[in-house]
């Protein structure tokens, strides 16, 4: 371990809400070897990348900590799936610490596969390097894409094999988020009964992420719609870029409206609401189409936590038909709820406006004539099984009608969009290029550069990482990471 740290670890959360983590410490490392470091991140978190990189830096990365600093596995409950757990748990991750910077701005650096923890059920508290580095790769490209995403600092590959369904070799990730509070953070804290408990982290999270919520009249109803909010706007633009999560439980979704937990997640390639890759979604709870109800489905949970503190609030306020402070808190609450769709709505249609070319017509124009235009557009993409990403690339090319069977009902929606451009062709060109990314970590190449790592190759992961890092310009050699799985390939199945 090294002896002391460049930089300081900070422990709000744990003083803040000591009954919600247990302190622990990551298990031994035999050999660890750093596999990848996000330099630009470390730089943002005024971290030497030269430190990380040094034997000490890499046992920090690795879990092993000076003296003095306590690192601590995070309580959380969860519904998984609609089915609830009480007590799930970092089970096998870890909270090394939160990172200050100069202008206040706190962070938590925190550790995947550092071992099993008092919450681990039945896992070996490991991970893999493939999943580990899949994490890494598409969090990168989440960032790049400028959606609110918790971020991968490092991967160390730890020298050990973990046993999945093969051996493989083992691995750490370090990962960057604004906290880990989440739905589930406040349902275990919720089902203790101790209502200073929940309090205290409702006052945590308003002060961490939402505090203008603290100025509001009723701080508790206002923190629940800047979190229903900062979802509805998340899962907008997950829609804009078609990403699917894959695994929306409550324990991994976030107070500070980050993406977070990247599992069974994945791309689009053909357009299809009805479209899941991950092996454990059955039954299609987690669809692309189906996110922004798993969203709000995940809200009212949270809703449900917080309607005891929102009560306190109302209790003056005589309902309409003289209800008390909890039925009032119950109808407000349901008001937040409501306010999802308006936002999911807004934020996808404009983000939508900008992608088809036609961003700035007036907001009247957006809901009269871009919404019909996009509606039908996601008919046709759907019909026609074109490819979300490189359809709106080659719309601002003028190629988009090479995408269809039938080019005929793509020249039909393209003349009503066609009518409403600007004259300068140009300039809405480049104005599209701008919002449409070239690059996404396709399903196929990300599992192609995975299995060359876990084989000891890191180039093609390399490759991936700056080319989805940097997703909006166009490079040249990089033509095999553009478009979709060939056709007649298998159907990509994505595994926890
Ligand atoms: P996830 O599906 O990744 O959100 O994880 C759900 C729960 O399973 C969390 O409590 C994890 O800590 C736990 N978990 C996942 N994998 C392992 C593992 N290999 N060992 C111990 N716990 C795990
Ligand atoms: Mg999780
Ligand atoms: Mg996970």
């Amino acid at each position: 371990s090294p002896t002391s740290l460049p930089f300081r670890l900070d422990d709000s959360y744990a003083r803040a809400v000591p009954a919600l983590s247990l302190a622990w410490s990551a298990a031994p490392v035999p050999a660890p070897r750093l596999l990848t470091l996000d330099e630009g991140l470390a730089d943002e978190l005024s971290l030497d990348p030269a430190w990380l990189r040094s034997p000490d830096g890499v046992a920090l990365l690795s879990g092993q900590v000076p003296e003095g600093v306590t690192t601590v596995a995070q309580a959380y409950a969860g519904h998984q799936f609609g089915g609830y757990s009480p007590r799930l748990g970092d089970g096998r991750a870890l909270l090394l610490g939160e990172l200050v910077d100069g202008s206040g701005a706190r962070r938590d650096l925190h550790l995947k596969g550092s071992g099993r923890t008092p919450f681990a059920r039945g896992g070996d508290g490991k991970a893999a390097v493939g999943p580990m580095l899949r994490e890494h790769v598409v969090s990168a490209a989440m960032h790049g894409l400028g959606i609110p995403t918790t971020r991968a600092l490092a991967v160390v590959a730890t020298g050990e094999t973990v046993l999945r369904e093969t051996p493989l070799p083992g691995a750490i990730l370090a990962r960057v988020a604004a906290s880990h509070l989440r739905v589930g953070t406040f349902q275990y804290a919720a089902a203790t009964g101790d209502p200073a408990l929940l309090r205290s982290l409702a006052d945590y999270a308003i002060a961490r992420h939402h505090p203008e919520a603290a100025e509001a009249d009723e701080p508790y109803l206002e923190l629940f719609r800047r979190v229903t909010l900062a979802q509805a706007e998340l899962v907008a633009r997950w829609s804009l870029v078609g990403f699917v999560h894959g695994v929306m439980n409550t324990d991994n979704m976030t107070i500070s409206g980050e993406t977070i937990d990247y599992g069974p997640c994945a791309f689009l390639d053909a357009y299809d609401p009805a479209t899941v890759y991950s092996s454990i979604d059955t039954g299609g709870r987690y669809a692309f189409g189906n996110q922004p109800a798993a969203a709000q489905w995940n809200l009212a949970r949270l809703g449900e936590t917080l309607i005891l503190l929102i009560a306190e609030g109302t209790k003056d306020t005589e309902g309409a038909d003289g209800a008390d402070g909890a039925d009032a808190a119950v109808e407000a609450a349901t008001g937040v709820l409501h306010e999802f769709a308006e936002r999911y709505d807004r934020v996808f249609v404009d983000g939508m406006a900008a992608k088809l070319g036609l961003a700035g017509l007036d907001a009247a124009a957006t809901r009269d004539v871009v919404r019909p235009l996009v509606t039908d557009l996601l008919a046709l993409l759907q019909t026609h099984g074109v490819d979300w990403t490189s359809f709106f690339r080659a719309l601002a090319a003028g190629t988009a009608g090479g995408h269809f069977l039938d080019a005929m009902a793509f020249d039909a929606w393209s003349a009503r969009r066609d009518a409403l451009l600007p004259d300068d062709r140009a300039a809405v060109a480049a104005r599209m290029d701008a919002v449409n990314p070239v690059y996404v970590p396709r399903n196929h190449r990300v599992e192609e550069a995975l299995a060359r790592a876990t084989a000891g190759d890191l180039g093609p992961f390399e490759r991936l990482l700056d080319a989805v890092a940097s997703p909006y310009a166009e490079r040249p050699g990089l033509e095999d990471l553009r478009g979709p799985a060939p056709a007649g390939a298998p159907r990509h199945i994505t595994y926890c």
